[in-house]
């Protein structure tokens, strides 16, 4: 009977962790994708249409597969999990953080004006100014990071991309800084 108990409260347990992976990332306990997308979607349906927009930011590490090759994956997970946690302190309880894959985090803010926007970009840069210890290695860690706005007439998926454009545009041009989305981004992706 004992034993039985305990196989249930197992099961009970494996269960508790099968749901928090469905939504959440194993490595660093962040919200995934998955989950961006779903509080992206609720945050829509109960503001006024119109009105309220988030920012949506793309923080991806610069030249992270060195840290990888040259500390080894181990050192590389943590310090994927260090700046995550850096990340998530520096946030407020609106902000959601989520890590979307690899060395990227995507960071969705409700803003009211381009000047929210500049704040979390500050911000981006404060966590990026200061050195990572990783199992007893000071790291330089610099990011990317692609912006994009959202209203409640964009789809999750656009939005992402778009900020994803951006991102990809603030590699090419030198990394270390943000880019924000403009269409003549978009256009010449597709030019391309
Ligand atoms: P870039 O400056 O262009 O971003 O180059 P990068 O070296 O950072 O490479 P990129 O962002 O394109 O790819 C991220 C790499 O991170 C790919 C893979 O080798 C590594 N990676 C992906 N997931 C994990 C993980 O969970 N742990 C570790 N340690 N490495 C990962
Ligand atoms: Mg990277």
């Amino acid at each position: 009977m004992g034993r039985l108990m305990a196989s249930t409260k197992q099961l009970a347990a494996r269960e508790a962790d099968a749901r928090f992976l469905a939504d959440h990332d194993a490595l660093t306990g962040l919200a995934n994708r998955r989950r961006l997308e779903s509080l992206f979607t609720a945050f829509f349906a109960k503001v006024q249409p119109g009105v309220q927009r988030v920012a949506v930011a793309c923080v991806d590490l610069d030249r992270f597969k060195d840290i990888n090759d040259t500390l080894g994956h181990n050192a590389g997970d943590e310090l994927i999990k260090a700046v995550g946690e850096r990340l998530k302190s520096m946030l407020g309880e609106n902000d959601t953080l989520a890590r979307l894959g690899g060395d990227e985090f995507a960071i969705m803010r409700p803003v009211t004006s381009d000047e929210d926007a500049t704040v979390l970009a500050d911000l981006i840069t404060d966590c990026f100014s200061e050195s990572f210890l990783v199992m007893g290695h000071l790291i330089e860690a610099n990011a990317s990071t692609g912006l994009a706005f959202a209203s409640s007439s964009n789809s999750f998926g656009d939005t992402i991309k778009r900020a994803d454009i951006a991102l990809y545009d603030a590699k090419a041009n030198g990394r270390g800084r943000l880019s924000k989305f403009t269409k003549a981004m978009a256009d010449e992706i597709e030019h391309r």
